[in-house]
């Protein structure tokens, strides 16, 4: 049923299926300058292509065989090396100190080879190409796996474990030539598997970087530009559809910003603005929501924080930005914060009621001299609707 394929064809497959695959990396590396390391993919695999060509043909000028083979090997682990470099640094996204010192390895082997006079054995050679081989793939799928603590792309598992299968049968070759009574699988089928297997690699190197693309637009989605922080329509994502009892919400705002601008500049603006940001967000805890909420406003959700813990949270923050001094054209320049702070107090309520309820009182914050906290109080505001309106007119 299944007609085992003769060298000549897996050999011809094996060179197209690199070709094809080196020029897809080729195409995408031309359309994306951030695809680092596919260039170096395309030239690994290009030289494994031409590995196989002069292996086949070796096979046609049969005086020079074993010079061509070695050739051929020399290619190959040159090739693998250079993809070892390709795939470290797609992985990474940073280049390795004195990561070309990998090509000492291919000179090594095939110099050990030549001078030893063990190119003139097929085993030999395939040996020593293939355990090295084994090495360079196995590199390249732990540095993808490892580096997924980092940057945890869904597409790295698949990646790392068909290298680490890549070398598993380029390893089975090995045995099977070192110990014949034991081969578990014969070295033409273990070819052939290699091929399918690389061409795998190539669509999951593909994948990664359409991953991290996707990645990067779905960071610049969320995040304020200026300030790093997230903005207004990622936060309201985040929020609960309800609030529970002990939820709470602080905007914030800086105080006469305004004259910042007109002063120094918008520029010397934007710089105080991402500090103020930078300064608020390394404060508050891991499980809040921090975003920037428009112009030079804030808004905090700080979910189960209850009264007190999140007006001392609220309140030493605006003391550390109130004691910042923005260095600005040889001036000290100092930015504080008006803050409302509402806390849900029933079982539950709606997201927007408690900004409201927290916007009301930051105006309070600024109808009484600004640079403060207020805390929402039902019985304060709600009892007396004119005491809103006053805030508002005064903030
Ligand atoms: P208040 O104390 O009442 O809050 O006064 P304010 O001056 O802080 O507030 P106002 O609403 O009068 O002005 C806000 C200013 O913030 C006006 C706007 O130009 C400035 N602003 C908004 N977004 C940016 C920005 O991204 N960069 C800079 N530099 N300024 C901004
Ligand atoms: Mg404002
Ligand atoms: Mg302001």
């Amino acid at each position: 049923m299944f007609q085992p394929l003769d060298l000549p064809t897996v050999l011809l497959l094996h060179k197209l299926s690199f070709f094809v695959a080196a020029l897809c990396f080729l195409y995408v590396r031309s359309q994306s300058r951030e695809s680092v390391g596919l260039g170096f993919l395309a030239i690994g695999f290009f030289l494994v292509a031409m590995a196989s060509t002069l292996v086949a043909v070796g096979k046609i000028f049969t005086d020079f065989e074993h010079c061509l083979a070695l050739a051929g090997n020399f290619a190959g682990l040159v090739g693998y090396s250079i993809f070892w470099i390709g795939m470290c640094r797609i992985s990474t996204q940073q280049r390795r100190r004195r990561e070309w010192l990998i090509l000492c390895l291919p000179v090594i082997v095939c110099v050990g080879l030549l001078v030893t006079g063990y190119y003139q054995s097929t085993g030999a050679r395939t040996t020593a190409s293939q355990s090295t081989t084994v090495l360079l793939l196995f590199a390249a799928a732990v540095t993808v796996f490892s580096d997924r603590v980092i940057e945890p792309l869904p597409v790295r598992k698949a990646l790392a474990a068909t290298m680490a299968f890549a070398a598993l049968l380029s390893a089975l070759v090995v045995i099977g030539i070192l110990f014949p009574d034991v081969a578990l699988v014969s070295s033409r089928n273990a070819f052939f598997v290699s091929i399918v297997c690389h061409f795998a690699i190539a669509v999951f190197v593909l994948a990664l970087v359409k991953e991290r693309a996707e990645e990067g637009l779905k960071r610049l989605a969320d995040l304020d530009v200026l300030t790093g922080v997230l903005n207004r329509r990622s936060f309201s994502t985040r929020l609960p559809e309800h609030m529970r009892q002990g939820d709470a919400i602080v905007m914030i705002d800086i105080d006469h910003f305004k004259r910042i601008n007109d002063g120094f500049g918008h520029f010397a603006g934007d710089e105080v603005l991402a500090r103020v940001a930078r300064e608020l967000s390394v404060r508050v805890r891991p499980n809040d929501s921090f975003a920037r909420f428009g112009g030079e406003e804030f808004i905090l959700f700080m979910p189960a924080a209850g009264e007190g813990e999140a007006a001392a949270l609220a309140e030493s923050i605006r003391q550390v930005v109130s004691s910042i001094k923005h260095s600005i054209d040889d001036q000290n320049v100092v930015a504080t914060l008006s803050m409302g702070l509402a806390i849900c107090a029933d079982k539950t309520c709606t997201p927007h009621a408690l900004m409201k309820m927290a916007d009301t009182a930051l105006y309070a914050s600024k109808a009484a001299g600004r640079d403060r906290l207020t805390v929402y109080n039902a019985e304060d505001f709600e009892k007396n609707p004119a005491l809103s309106d006053t805030v508002r007119h005064a903030g």
